[in-house]
């Protein structure tokens, strides 16, 4: 059962709804009849169309996202970026306490003293480029490497993190996976790129 199930059961008990034969005060935990009756009443509503409203914006934000992925794939950057900010929208009114930070990113871990420092590579990073900065992305390798490296050009969709404790990354749009620090250059706004 969801946490928004969970809260309807809660508003039924508080309303008085019961199975009609225990003692059961509003706001009781009900019997085990009780329990059949308010699931079955949520299970009711949701049928009748009763969405909770973060599950809505949610599902909403994650249509958003798709459709970002599809005209990416099909007209570019510029088509999805739109769909993709909406999804973003979406998302933070599902959840205002999440500033467009992605949930799969990892968060920040300390590194060990000796290696390079990603955490400052992520904190400097994080200063400079905010969420939603243009970006020249390469997934694979980079472009002096191997000229046919592919491109990408999109926007950071999380503040950049530490993974497992050694590499700074970054997440943009128009990839699943979350890329290397060294593979994402800032990208002129309105420049020709
Ligand atoms: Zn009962």
């Amino acid at each position: 059962m969801s946490a928004a199930d969970e809260t309807a059961i809660q508003a039924l008990s508080a309303a008085g709804a019961f199975c009609g034969e225990c003692g059961f005060e509003p706001g009781d935990r009900g019997c085990p009849d009780c329990e059949r009756v308010w699931a079955g009443y949520v299970k009711a509503l949701r049928a009748a169309g009763w969405v909770p409203r973060t599950e809505g914006l949610i599902e909403a934000a994650d249509v958003a996202y798709a459709e970002g992925d599809r005209l990416y794939d099909e007209q570019g950057f510029a088509a999805a970026e739109a769909a993709w900010g909406l999804s973003t929208v979406l998302r933070r009114m599902a959840d205002p306490s999440k500033t467009g930070q992605d949930s799969a990113a990892t968060p920040l871990t300390q590194s060990g003293p000796a290696q390079p420092d990603p955490t400052a590579e992520a904190d400097r990073w994080n200063a400079a480029n905010p969420v939603g900065s243009l970006v020249v992305a390469y997934p694979g390798c980079r472009p002096e490497g191997n000229p046919k490296a592919k491109r990408l050009t999109t926007r950071t969709r999380t503040k950049a993190s530490v993974l497992g404790g050694h590499t700074a990354v970054v997440w943009v749009h128009g990839h699943g996976a979350c890329i290397a620090l060294t593979h994402v250059d800032r990208a002129q706004e309105g420049g020709a790129s």
